[in-house]
Protein backbone atom coordinates (compact mmCIF):
# COMPACT_ATOMS: atom_id res chain seq x y z
CA UNK A 1 0.00 0.00 0.00
CA UNK A 2 1.72 3.27 -1.01
CA UNK A 3 2.04 5.61 2.58
CA UNK A 4 -0.65 7.97 3.94
CA UNK A 5 -0.65 11.84 4.01
CA UNK A 6 2.78 12.65 5.77
CA UNK A 7 1.37 15.84 6.99
CA UNK A 8 -1.62 14.59 8.37
CA UNK A 9 -0.35 11.23 9.50
CA UNK A 10 1.87 13.79 11.76
CA UNK A 11 -1.39 15.39 13.53
CA UNK A 12 -1.55 14.24 17.29
CA UNK A 13 -5.35 13.67 18.65
CA UNK A 14 -6.67 16.33 20.77
CA UNK A 15 -5.33 15.52 24.25
CA UNK A 16 -7.94 17.59 26.14
CA UNK A 17 -10.80 15.61 24.17
CA UNK A 18 -9.48 12.57 24.84
CA UNK A 19 -8.72 12.87 28.49
CA UNK A 20 -12.24 14.48 29.08
CA UNK A 21 -13.80 11.18 26.90
CA UNK A 22 -12.10 8.88 28.83
CA UNK A 23 -12.71 10.10 32.48
CA UNK A 24 -16.83 9.82 31.16
CA UNK A 25 -16.41 6.53 30.05
CA UNK A 26 -14.52 5.61 33.52
CA UNK A 27 -17.79 7.57 35.73
CA UNK A 28 -20.11 5.74 33.01
CA UNK A 29 -18.13 1.96 34.27
CA UNK A 30 -19.24 3.49 37.77
CA UNK A 31 -15.84 4.35 39.33
CA UNK A 32 -15.99 7.06 41.15
CA UNK A 33 -13.40 9.87 38.91
CA UNK A 34 -13.18 13.44 39.31
CA UNK A 35 -12.66 14.99 36.68
CA UNK A 36 -10.81 18.26 35.72
CA UNK A 37 -10.97 17.58 32.50
CA UNK A 38 -13.53 19.43 30.53
CA UNK A 39 -13.32 22.41 28.93
CA UNK A 40 -16.68 23.07 28.82
CA UNK A 41 -18.71 24.90 31.41
CA UNK A 42 -21.40 22.07 33.54
CA UNK A 43 -24.00 24.33 33.29
CA UNK A 44 -27.54 23.66 30.99
CA UNK A 45 -27.60 25.61 27.70
CA UNK A 46 -29.86 28.37 28.87
CA UNK A 47 -33.33 27.66 28.66
CA UNK A 48 -34.71 30.41 26.06
CA UNK A 49 -32.05 29.08 23.76
CA UNK A 50 -33.06 25.18 24.03
CA UNK A 51 -36.37 26.47 23.53
CA UNK A 52 -36.06 28.20 20.23
CA UNK A 53 -34.03 25.38 18.72
CA UNK A 54 -37.43 22.83 19.48
CA UNK A 55 -39.67 25.90 17.63
CA UNK A 56 -37.62 25.66 15.23
CA UNK A 57 -37.81 22.04 14.97
CA UNK A 58 -41.60 22.07 14.99
CA UNK A 59 -41.65 24.57 12.46
CA UNK A 60 -39.18 22.96 10.12
CA UNK A 61 -37.46 24.73 7.28
CA UNK A 62 -34.15 22.87 8.98
CA UNK A 63 -32.54 23.02 5.43
CA UNK A 64 -29.17 24.38 4.21
CA UNK A 65 -28.35 27.71 4.69
CA UNK A 66 -25.69 30.06 3.42
CA UNK A 67 -22.22 27.89 3.62
CA UNK A 68 -20.63 31.17 5.59
CA UNK A 69 -24.37 31.35 7.91
CA UNK A 70 -27.58 32.51 8.24
CA UNK A 71 -27.99 36.40 6.94
CA UNK A 72 -30.35 36.76 10.48
CA UNK A 73 -27.12 34.99 12.47
CA UNK A 74 -24.26 37.16 11.12
CA UNK A 75 -26.58 40.20 12.00
CA UNK A 76 -26.63 39.27 15.08
CA UNK A 77 -23.02 38.78 15.30
CA UNK A 78 -22.39 42.56 14.41
CA UNK A 79 -24.73 44.05 16.70
CA UNK A 80 -23.07 41.60 19.41
CA UNK A 81 -19.62 42.69 17.97
CA UNK A 82 -20.57 46.16 18.28
CA UNK A 83 -22.10 46.56 21.49
CA UNK A 84 -19.90 44.30 23.62
CA UNK A 85 -16.40 44.74 21.25
CA UNK A 86 -17.36 48.49 19.63
CA UNK A 87 -16.45 47.01 16.58
CA UNK A 88 -18.13 47.63 13.59
CA UNK A 89 -18.66 44.60 10.96
CA UNK A 90 -21.17 44.37 7.57
CA UNK A 91 -22.30 40.45 7.78
CA UNK A 92 -19.79 39.95 4.73
CA UNK A 93 -17.29 40.28 7.25
CA UNK A 94 -18.63 37.19 8.95
CA UNK A 95 -18.28 33.66 8.66
CA UNK A 96 -20.14 31.58 11.20
CA UNK A 97 -18.82 27.93 11.27
CA UNK A 98 -19.04 24.59 13.37
CA UNK A 99 -17.25 26.04 16.97
CA UNK A 100 -14.57 28.40 16.91
CA UNK A 101 -11.77 25.43 16.08
CA UNK A 102 -13.47 25.40 12.74
CA UNK A 103 -13.31 29.33 12.56
CA UNK A 104 -9.51 28.56 13.44
CA UNK A 105 -9.12 26.02 11.27
CA UNK A 106 -10.60 28.48 8.08
CA UNK A 107 -8.19 31.48 9.46
CA UNK A 108 -5.09 29.54 9.12
CA UNK A 109 -5.71 28.18 6.19
CA UNK A 110 -6.69 31.37 4.11
CA UNK A 111 -3.83 33.34 5.95
CA UNK A 112 -1.05 30.51 5.53
CA UNK A 113 1.63 29.53 2.48
CA UNK A 114 3.22 26.57 2.90
CA UNK A 115 6.70 27.59 5.61
CA UNK A 116 4.77 30.96 6.93
CA UNK A 117 5.68 31.18 10.38
CA UNK A 118 2.93 31.67 13.15
CA UNK A 119 3.54 33.21 16.93
CA UNK A 120 2.30 31.67 19.22
CA UNK A 121 2.66 32.24 22.97
CA UNK A 122 3.18 29.71 25.03
CA UNK A 123 1.56 27.68 27.05
CA UNK A 124 -1.03 27.72 24.58
CA UNK A 125 -4.26 25.61 24.10
CA UNK A 126 -3.73 22.62 22.82
CA UNK A 127 -5.31 22.78 18.96
CA UNK A 128 -3.42 25.80 17.83
CA UNK A 129 -0.05 24.36 17.34
CA UNK A 130 -1.66 21.31 15.54
CA UNK A 131 -3.99 23.58 13.42
CA UNK A 132 -0.56 25.82 12.91
CA UNK A 133 0.50 22.60 11.08
CA UNK A 134 -2.84 21.73 9.38
CA UNK A 135 -2.54 24.89 7.24
CA UNK A 136 1.54 23.83 5.92
CA UNK A 137 2.81 26.90 8.31
CA UNK A 138 5.46 26.69 11.21
CA UNK A 139 4.60 27.16 14.87
CA UNK A 140 6.94 29.73 16.47
CA UNK A 141 6.46 29.56 19.93
CA UNK A 142 7.54 32.59 22.35
CA UNK A 143 8.05 31.11 26.38
CA UNK A 144 6.12 33.30 28.94
CA UNK A 145 6.54 32.05 33.10
CA UNK A 146 4.51 32.35 35.91
CA UNK A 147 6.47 34.96 37.17
CA UNK A 148 4.55 37.58 34.55
CA UNK A 149 1.55 35.96 34.93
CA UNK A 150 2.30 34.23 31.64
CA UNK A 151 1.97 36.83 29.54
CA UNK A 152 4.87 37.94 26.94
CA UNK A 153 5.72 41.14 26.42
CA UNK A 154 5.59 42.83 22.96
CA UNK A 155 9.59 42.60 23.25
CA UNK A 156 9.55 38.93 23.54
CA UNK A 157 6.94 38.70 20.50
CA UNK A 158 9.37 41.10 18.64
CA UNK A 159 12.05 38.95 19.54
CA UNK A 160 10.25 35.98 17.71
CA UNK A 161 9.08 37.45 14.00
CA UNK A 162 11.24 37.20 10.96
CA UNK A 163 10.65 37.54 7.39
CA UNK A 164 8.75 34.96 7.07
CA UNK A 165 6.12 35.40 10.09
CA UNK A 166 2.78 35.59 8.69
CA UNK A 167 0.34 36.00 11.91
CA UNK A 168 0.49 35.73 16.16
CA UNK A 169 -2.57 33.97 17.60
CA UNK A 170 -3.44 35.85 21.13
CA UNK A 171 -5.68 34.31 23.49
CA UNK A 172 -6.82 36.63 26.24
CA UNK A 173 -8.86 35.26 28.52
CA UNK A 174 -6.27 32.66 27.92
CA UNK A 175 -6.77 28.85 27.95
CA UNK A 176 -4.57 27.40 29.75
CA UNK A 177 -3.34 29.94 32.03
CA UNK A 178 -6.22 31.88 32.72
CA UNK A 179 -3.98 35.37 31.41
CA UNK A 180 -5.54 38.38 30.83
CA UNK A 181 -3.98 40.77 28.56
CA UNK A 182 -5.01 44.59 29.38
CA UNK A 183 -5.16 47.32 26.61
CA UNK A 184 -1.54 48.55 27.34
CA UNK A 185 -0.37 45.41 26.42
CA UNK A 186 -2.42 44.86 23.25
CA UNK A 187 -1.48 48.05 22.45
CA UNK A 188 2.03 47.60 22.32
CA UNK A 189 2.17 43.97 20.22
CA UNK A 190 -0.35 46.01 17.96
CA UNK A 191 2.74 48.25 17.14
CA UNK A 192 4.96 45.04 16.84
CA UNK A 193 2.15 43.70 14.42
CA UNK A 194 1.76 47.19 12.43
CA UNK A 195 5.55 47.20 12.43
CA UNK A 196 6.10 43.87 10.56
CA UNK A 197 2.95 43.88 8.92
CA UNK A 198 1.73 40.58 10.56
CA UNK A 199 -2.35 39.55 10.95
CA UNK A 200 -3.54 38.84 14.51
CA UNK A 201 -5.70 36.01 15.26
CA UNK A 202 -7.64 36.89 18.34
CA UNK A 203 -9.60 33.63 20.12
CA UNK A 204 -11.78 36.28 22.50
CA UNK A 205 -14.01 32.84 23.10
CA UNK A 206 -13.61 33.34 26.94
CA UNK A 207 -14.38 37.09 26.99
CA UNK A 208 -17.45 36.75 28.95
CA UNK A 209 -15.66 34.66 31.46
CA UNK A 210 -13.46 37.15 33.33
CA UNK A 211 -12.71 38.31 37.11
CA UNK A 212 -12.12 41.96 38.05
CA UNK A 213 -10.14 42.76 34.85
CA UNK A 214 -11.58 44.07 31.58
CA UNK A 215 -11.92 42.18 27.93
CA UNK A 216 -10.42 44.32 25.20
CA UNK A 217 -10.58 43.20 21.82
CA UNK A 218 -7.45 44.51 19.93
CA UNK A 219 -9.40 45.03 17.18
CA UNK A 220 -10.87 48.00 18.62
CA UNK A 221 -8.09 49.75 19.07
CA UNK A 222 -7.13 51.32 16.07
CA UNK A 223 -8.44 51.11 12.73
CA UNK A 224 -4.88 49.50 11.24
CA UNK A 225 -5.72 46.79 13.77
CA UNK A 226 -9.28 46.32 12.67
CA UNK A 227 -7.77 45.42 9.54
CA UNK A 228 -4.85 43.11 10.25
CA UNK A 229 -7.03 41.26 13.08
CA UNK A 230 -9.55 38.19 12.83
CA UNK A 231 -11.53 38.01 15.42
CA UNK A 232 -12.48 34.79 16.80
CA UNK A 233 -15.41 33.69 19.02
CA UNK A 234 -18.31 31.58 19.69
CA UNK A 235 -21.20 30.09 21.77
CA UNK A 236 -19.24 27.34 23.40
CA UNK A 237 -18.41 29.23 26.53
CA UNK A 238 -20.94 32.11 27.04
CA UNK A 239 -23.73 30.32 26.41
CA UNK A 240 -22.88 27.00 27.98
CA UNK A 241 -23.00 25.88 24.12
CA UNK A 242 -20.21 23.18 23.13
CA UNK A 243 -22.31 20.24 21.94
CA UNK A 244 -23.95 22.87 19.25
CA UNK A 245 -20.63 23.83 17.19
CA UNK A 246 -21.13 27.36 16.53
CA UNK A 247 -18.12 29.70 16.60
CA UNK A 248 -17.21 32.62 14.31
CA UNK A 249 -15.17 35.09 12.65
CA UNK A 250 -14.72 38.64 11.67
CA UNK A 251 -12.58 40.09 9.27
CA UNK A 252 -11.80 41.69 6.10
CA UNK A 253 -14.18 40.84 3.51
CA UNK A 254 -11.44 39.60 1.36
CA UNK A 255 -10.42 37.12 4.30
CA UNK A 256 -14.15 36.03 4.86
CA UNK A 257 -14.57 34.97 1.23
CA UNK A 258 -12.08 32.63 0.76
CA UNK A 259 -13.02 31.22 4.46
CA UNK A 260 -16.50 31.01 3.30
CA UNK A 261 -15.32 29.35 -0.23
CA UNK A 262 -13.00 26.35 2.13
CA UNK A 263 -16.28 25.58 3.92
CA UNK A 264 -18.53 25.77 0.98
CA UNK A 265 -16.44 22.61 0.42
CA UNK A 266 -15.22 21.28 3.45
CA UNK A 267 -18.51 21.52 5.24
CA UNK A 268 -21.24 23.24 4.31
CA UNK A 269 -23.21 25.62 6.98
CA UNK A 270 -23.37 24.41 10.28
CA UNK A 271 -25.73 22.92 11.90
CA UNK A 272 -29.40 25.02 10.60
CA UNK A 273 -30.92 24.17 14.40
CA UNK A 274 -27.73 25.62 16.14
CA UNK A 275 -27.86 28.39 13.77
CA UNK A 276 -31.24 29.42 14.89
CA UNK A 277 -30.49 28.99 18.35
CA UNK A 278 -27.27 31.12 18.66
CA UNK A 279 -29.44 33.92 16.96
CA UNK A 280 -31.61 33.82 20.58
CA UNK A 281 -28.56 33.52 22.35
CA UNK A 282 -27.18 36.72 21.03
CA UNK A 283 -30.43 38.57 20.85
CA UNK A 284 -32.60 37.30 24.02
CA UNK A 285 -31.57 37.49 27.77
CA UNK A 286 -28.30 37.66 28.83
CA UNK A 287 -28.38 37.34 32.62
CA UNK A 288 -27.73 33.45 32.72
CA UNK A 289 -23.70 34.44 31.50
CA UNK A 290 -23.54 36.26 34.62
CA UNK A 291 -25.24 33.70 36.90
CA UNK A 292 -22.40 31.46 35.18
CA UNK A 293 -19.61 33.66 35.62
CA UNK A 294 -20.23 34.31 39.55
CA UNK A 295 -20.39 30.28 39.75
CA UNK A 296 -17.21 30.19 38.08
CA UNK A 297 -15.51 32.83 39.90
CA UNK A 298 -16.57 31.38 43.38
CA UNK A 299 -14.92 27.76 42.48
CA UNK A 300 -11.74 29.50 40.90
CA UNK A 301 -11.11 31.15 44.58
CA UNK A 302 -11.94 28.26 46.39
CA UNK A 303 -10.04 26.27 43.65
CA UNK A 304 -7.00 28.37 44.13
CA UNK A 305 -6.89 28.76 48.14
CA UNK A 306 -7.01 24.59 48.03
CA UNK A 307 -4.23 24.44 45.75
CA UNK A 308 -1.98 26.83 47.75
CA UNK A 309 -2.76 24.92 51.14
CA UNK A 310 -0.41 21.75 49.33
CA UNK A 311 2.92 22.11 50.00
CA UNK A 312 4.23 20.23 47.42
CA UNK A 313 2.13 22.47 44.34
CA UNK A 314 1.50 25.93 43.08
CA UNK A 315 -0.60 28.18 40.85
CA UNK A 316 -0.91 32.03 39.71
CA UNK A 317 -4.28 33.01 40.31
CA UNK A 318 -6.13 32.87 36.79
CA UNK A 319 -8.19 36.31 35.95
CA UNK A 320 -10.47 34.94 32.91
CA UNK A 321 -11.56 31.83 31.43
CA UNK A 322 -11.66 27.99 33.73
CA UNK A 323 -8.77 26.92 34.16
CA UNK A 324 -5.76 26.91 36.91
CA UNK A 325 -2.42 25.59 35.69
CA UNK A 326 -0.90 23.84 38.77
CA UNK A 327 2.69 23.88 38.97
CA UNK A 328 3.91 20.21 39.79
CA UNK A 329 7.70 20.95 39.81
CA UNK A 330 8.20 19.71 43.58
CA UNK A 331 6.63 16.71 42.61
CA UNK A 332 9.24 15.67 39.36
CA UNK A 333 11.29 13.21 40.25
CA UNK A 334 9.67 11.97 43.71
CA UNK A 335 8.46 8.38 43.43
CA UNK A 336 5.15 7.13 43.12
CA UNK A 337 4.91 2.98 43.59
CA UNK A 338 8.26 2.40 42.48
CA UNK A 339 8.33 4.69 39.59
CA UNK A 340 9.75 8.09 39.49
CA UNK A 341 7.64 10.70 38.78
CA UNK A 342 9.48 12.62 35.47
CA UNK A 343 7.07 14.56 33.65
CA UNK A 344 3.28 16.19 33.38
CA UNK A 345 2.25 12.28 32.17
CA UNK A 346 3.29 10.32 34.44
CA UNK A 347 1.64 12.94 37.38
CA UNK A 348 -1.70 12.42 35.50
CA UNK A 349 -1.58 9.40 35.19
CA UNK A 350 -0.49 8.01 38.14
CA UNK A 351 -3.22 10.41 39.87
CA UNK A 352 -5.82 9.44 37.74
CA UNK A 353 -4.99 5.57 38.67
CA UNK A 354 -4.68 6.21 42.60
CA UNK A 355 -6.57 9.28 43.59
CA UNK A 356 -8.87 8.47 40.60
CA UNK A 357 -9.03 12.35 39.40
CA UNK A 358 -7.98 13.38 36.18
CA UNK A 359 -6.12 16.11 35.44
CA UNK A 360 -4.91 17.60 31.18
CA UNK A 361 -0.64 17.07 31.45
CA UNK A 362 0.72 20.35 30.90
CA UNK A 363 2.52 18.89 27.97
CA UNK A 364 -0.92 18.99 25.95
CA UNK A 365 0.25 23.02 26.44
CA UNK A 366 3.88 22.88 25.68
CA UNK A 367 4.20 23.24 29.64
CA UNK A 368 5.55 19.87 31.11
CA UNK A 369 6.01 21.22 34.52
CA UNK A 370 2.34 21.92 35.15
CA UNK A 371 -0.72 20.09 34.99
CA UNK A 372 -3.96 21.78 34.38
CA UNK A 373 -7.54 22.10 36.07
CA UNK A 374 -10.74 22.73 34.64
CA UNK A 375 -12.97 24.47 37.61
CA UNK A 376 -16.04 24.28 34.99
CA UNK A 377 -17.53 21.60 37.33
CA UNK A 378 -19.10 21.41 41.18
CA UNK A 379 -17.49 23.50 44.06
CA UNK A 380 -19.05 19.18 45.83
CA UNK A 381 -16.17 18.45 43.06
CA UNK A 382 -13.62 20.86 43.66
CA UNK A 383 -13.59 19.93 47.48
CA UNK A 384 -13.30 16.33 46.88
CA UNK A 385 -10.84 16.70 43.66
CA UNK A 386 -8.17 19.00 44.98
CA UNK A 387 -8.30 17.03 48.83
CA UNK A 388 -7.63 13.88 46.47
CA UNK A 389 -4.80 15.68 44.71
CA UNK A 390 -3.31 16.07 48.08
CA UNK A 391 -3.84 13.05 49.70
CA UNK A 392 -1.70 11.83 46.59
CA UNK A 393 1.02 14.41 46.76
CA UNK A 394 1.70 13.78 50.66
CA UNK A 395 2.29 10.12 49.26
CA UNK A 396 5.17 11.02 47.40
N1 LIG B 1 -10.40 28.45 21.51
C1 LIG B 1 -10.10 28.11 22.77
C2 LIG B 1 -9.06 28.89 23.49
C3 LIG B 1 -10.75 27.04 23.39
O1 LIG B 1 -10.44 26.71 24.65
C4 LIG B 1 -11.72 26.33 22.69
C5 LIG B 1 -12.37 25.19 23.41
N2 LIG B 1 -12.83 24.17 22.79
C6 LIG B 1 -11.99 26.72 21.36
C7 LIG B 1 -11.32 27.78 20.80
C8 LIG B 1 -12.96 26.01 20.48
O2 LIG B 1 -14.24 26.03 20.94
P1 LIG B 1 -15.47 25.53 20.08
O3 LIG B 1 -14.93 24.81 18.89
O4 LIG B 1 -16.25 24.67 21.00
O5 LIG B 1 -16.23 26.76 19.68
N1 LIG C 1 -11.20 23.86 24.73
C1 LIG C 1 -11.57 22.95 25.74
C2 LIG C 1 -10.36 22.47 26.51
O1 LIG C 1 -9.29 22.98 26.31
C3 LIG C 1 -12.41 21.82 25.19
C4 LIG C 1 -11.67 20.70 24.55
C5 LIG C 1 -11.06 21.11 23.26
O2 LIG C 1 -11.79 21.54 22.37
O3 LIG C 1 -9.84 21.02 23.17
O4 LIG C 1 -10.47 21.61 27.33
Amino acid sequence: MKILSSKNSAISSSMTLAITAKAKQLKQQGVDVVSFGAGEPDFNTPENIRTAACERITAGGIGYTEASGLPALKAAICEKLKTDNGLDYKPSQIVVSTGAKQSLFNTLQALCNPGDEVILPSPYWVSYYELIKLADAVPVIVETSAGSGFKPTAEDIESAVSEKTKAIILNSPNNPTGAVYDKALLEAIGAVAEKHDLYILSDEIYEKLIYGETHTSIASLSPDLYARTIVINGMSKAYAMTGWRIGYTASSEAIAKIMGNIQSHATSNPNTIAQYASIEALTGPQDTIEVMRKAFDERRLEMVKRIEAIPMLDCVVPKGAFYVMVDISKCIGKTFAGKVISNSMDFSAALLDDEKVAVIPGIAFNADRYVRLSYATSMENIIEGIDRIGAFCSKL
